[in-house]
């Protein structure tokens, strides 16, 4: 899939969409088919300055390899002397973390539809041996039906094993990951409750103002419920079932699909568009 013919040439460039730490993100047409894309540029110097071509070669190989609605398609790459170019599936609709602080949380009939489709999306990443690890909001995108797309391999692995760094943003970190233990799939299933009551309440749930005390919260799995949100007991309970220490314990992705809040809750096109939703 590397494209060693292909150069920026072959595509009409259009609007610039985002910059991210390794480069920009422009939509752009593929000339000959009309194909509608992302193009992520990374300038090679960066790459070189952040020591970064290894999680580069990771996102690429991984990424590719994927084929699922929930999983942002990474079509080809090509590169020049100064460039390394990722030709990507647009994701009209932009950062699923813009939108749920523009409207401040989700109804229970969204946050189950995008839950939903992350336990599709993460199940079968695990059957292709593939941890994401970073799974966060500014990771998901949404295209233009509101379908979530998981977005942004650099932190993913390919493991069988159990596996010790430390990695990923610290308030979506499984216990596990803050005691530096041995951490498998199951961190996944964490980070999934993080993001559920997320979606649910506007904020993680063991957010606090120094870094140590989330550390601290996780550990502990010092769960509240805000009183502020009414919220659905069935939802309350999926959380509690991903927000378990015991990394074996946590409900599998694939009985939360079967969890009568799901079940309730989800659309099952996957495609839910809140108000506010255009980019
Ligand atoms: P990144 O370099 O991945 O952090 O992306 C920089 C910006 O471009 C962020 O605002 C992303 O939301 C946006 N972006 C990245 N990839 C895509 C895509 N495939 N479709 C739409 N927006 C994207």
């Amino acid at each position: 899939m590397e494209r060693p013919g292909w150069s920026l040439s072959d595509f009409q460039i259009g609007k610039f969409i985002g910059e991210g730490k390794f480069g920009k993100v422009y939509l752009a047409r593929e000339k000959q088919s009309g194909y509608v894309v992302a193009l992520k540029v990374i300038y090679k110097t960066k790459l070189q300055k952040y020591r970064f071509h290894a999680h580069l070669r990771r996102e690429i190989e991984i990424q590719h390899g994927l084929d699922h609605p929930n999983v942002l398609r990474l079509f080809a790459w090509f590169h020049d002397d100064q460039r390394v170019v990722l030709v990507l599936e647009y994701a009209a609709r932009g950062e699923l973390y813009k939108l749920l602080r523009s409207v401040g949380h989700f109804s229970e009939r969204t946050a189950a539809t995008y839950v939903a489709s992350l336990a599709g999306a993460l199940a079968y990443c695990h059957k292709k041996q593939v941890i994401h690890r970073d799974i966060k909001p500014e990771n998901l995108l949404l295209d233009i039906e509101g379908r979530l797309k998981i977005a942004d391999f650099g932190w993913a692995v390919r493991s069988n094993a159990k596996r010790h760094t430390l990695c990923g943003t610290i308030d979506y970190l499984a216990p596990e990951m803050v005691e530096k233990k041995a951490h498998d799939y199951a961190v996944d299933n964490w980070t999934l409750g993080i993001l559920c009551y997320e979606f649910l309440y506007g904020s993680p749930p063991f957010e606090a103002e120094e870094q140590q005390d989330t550390l601290m919260r996780i550990v502990k799995v010092d769960l509240l419920f805000p009183k502020t949100r009414v919220i659905s007991a069935d939802a309350k309970d999926l959380i509690c079932k991903l927000l378990v220490k015991d990394s074996s314990k946590r409900i599998s992705l694939d009985d939360i699909l079967k969890h009568p809040w799901i079940v309730k809750n989800a659309e099952p096109s996957g495609s839910c568009i809140e108000q506010k939703s255009i980019a």
